[in-house]
C-alpha cells in the first residue's frame, strides 16, 4: 500500500471547510452551550480544530467505539471510552472522521440517544455515502468522496498515518 503522491484533500482545503462548518454549526446553535462528543481516535484533529472556531461555549468530550465486521450483516459495536459529562439534555455534536457503512454512528447514535440528551446532531469531515448500510446521514459534512479508503489528519492504517495535516487515498502497490 502506499499513499496517492498528491493529497485528496490539502490542508488548506481542509481549513477552509473546517471555518465553514464551524459557522454553519455556531449559527445553528446561537444559545448554546454544546456538548461535542468527538470519537476516538480518527477525529482528534478535526474536533480539535472545530471546537476552536465555533463562537458557542463548548463541553469537550471523548467516545471511542469498536466495530466488529460479522459475518452477520448487522455487524455490532463496543464502546471501549464512553464519556463522563452528563449527557442528559445537553445539545450534543457528535465528531466523526469519517461515516462509512455507518454502522459505528449508527450505534453511537442509539447509545447517546439512551442517555436522553436535549438534541443530537452528527458532524463528519468525510463522508461515502455510496457504502452505507444503515439510514444515518451527518448534519454536517465536510466532503463527500467516493469509495475510496483515505489516511491522514486523524485517519490511520493500522494506527499508521494520523500525523499527517494533509488526506491521502491509499493505493494498492
Ligand atoms: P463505519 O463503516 O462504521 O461507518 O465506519 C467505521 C470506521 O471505519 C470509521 O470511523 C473509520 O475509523 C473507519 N473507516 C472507514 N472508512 C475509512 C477510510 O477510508 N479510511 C480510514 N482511515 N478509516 C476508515
Ligand atoms: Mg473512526
Amino acid at each position: 500500500m502506499k499513499l496517492s503522491g498528491q493529497p485528496l484533500l490539502s490542508e488548506e482545503a481542509i481549513a477552509r471547510r473546517v471555518h465553514e462548518l464551524a459557522e454553519a454549526v455556531s449559527g445553528d446553535h446561537p444559545e448554546g452551550p454544546l456538548l461535542v462528543l468527538a470519537v476516538l481516535k480518527g477525529s482528534v484533529h478535526f474536533a480539535s480544530d472545530l471546537v476552536r472556531q465555533l463562537s458557542v461555549p463548548v463541553t469537550l468530550d471523548f467516545i471511542r467505539a469498536k466495530s466488529y465486521q460479522g459475518t452477520h450483516s448487522g455487524g455490532s459495536v463496543e464502546l471501549l471510552v464512553k464519556p463522563t459529562a452528563p449527557i442528559r439534555d445537553q445539545q450534543v455534536l457528535v465528531v466523526e472522521d469519517i461515516l462509512d457503512t455507518g454502522r459505528t454512528a449508527a450505534a453511537l447514535v442509539d447509545w447517546i440517544e439512551a442517555q436522553g440528551p436535549a438534541g443530537l446532531k452528527i458532524c463528519t469531515l468525510v463522508d461515502k455515502p455510496s457504502r452505507r448500510v444503515t439510514d444515518i446521514r451527518a448534519d454536517y459534512v465536510g466532503f463527500d468522496i467516493k469509495d475510496q479508503f483515505v489516511v491522514g489528519y486523524g485517519m490511520d492504517y493500522d494506527e499508521q498515518y494520523r500525523e499527517l495535516p494533509a488526506i491521502y487515498v491509499l493505493e494498492r502497490e
